[in-house]
């Protein structure tokens, strides 16, 4: 059976979750909403049967369930509070981070983790396999969407490329300094090392190297159980 990855940070705290590869096949009973390149957050428990609601991040409290996206180079994000009573996922291409899908999604994170014991509970978030800078060329449309928004760190992102009037963005770095923006710790975010899918056409699928053909990876992150959440703290003493 072919396995996700895991990000070490998440693993760490016990929450589960996954990043997707080829012939990774979706959870059983996963809940993901039909994505847009949009701002949208919806719950988990709207996202059953077929009439999903469009929407670019899940977010959910309820024990046991599991939350996800699907992308193709864009950046999937799966936040947790530490104890992973509250989770989230999130899809974060340039167009939703324009949009401020990051933002929006942490924020419905904190809104359902408000309810539990610590009312304002530090966050982890983990960024999965995506277009690497090494690949990832984007013209002035692009870089003029999200120049607003990320005034700042946007000349960090950017390299020059090959090609006239081209840059070569780095996406994770806009990620994080949104997710910093919003109050996270740069070291309660974690990257995946060595995760272009443009470059490693073995293990991941990616929209600009396979076109509209290309699959989609799926990734996923479950709310803890209390039982679970009992382990965590036995094995923490
Ligand atoms: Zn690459």
């Amino acid at each position: 059976m072919t396995r996700p990855l895991r990000e070490p940070g998440l693993t760490q705290l016990g929450v589960e979750h996954g990043f997707g590869v080829r012939d990774f096949a979706e959870p059983a009973g996963l809940r993901r909403p039909r994505q847009v390149h949009g701002a949208v957050v919806v719950r988990g428990e709207d996202c059953q049967g077929d009439d999903r609601p469009e929407a670019d991040a899940v977010v959910t409290s309820v024990p046991g369930e599991t939350v996800g996206v699907i992308t193709a180079d864009c950046v999937p994000v799966l936040v947790g509070t530490r104890d992973g009573r509250a989770v989230a996922a999130i899809h974060a291409g340039w167009r939703g981070l324009a949009a401020g899908v990051i933002e929006a999604g942490i924020d419905a994170l904190r809104h359902i983790a408000s309810s539990g014991p610590d009312p304002a509970p530090p966050l982890v978030a983990a960024l999965g396999p995506h277009i690497g800078s090494c690949c990832y060329e984007v013209d002035a449309p692009v870089t003029d969407a999200l120049a607003e928004r990320f005034a700042g760190p946007l000349a960090g992102a950017l390299a020059p490329s090959q090609r006239d009037a081209r840059w070569l963005l780095d996406l994770a770095h806009l990620v994080t300094a949104d997710l910093e923006r919003c109050g996270l710790a740069s070291s309660d975010i974690f990257v995946l090392s060595d995760s272009c899918t443009q470059c490693d056409a073995v293990r991941f699928h990616s929209y600009r190297r396979d076109g509209p053909r290309s699959g989609r990876l799926v990734h996923f992150i479950t709310a803890c159980t209390e039982a679970a959440e009992r382990t965590q703290r036995t094995v923490r003493g």
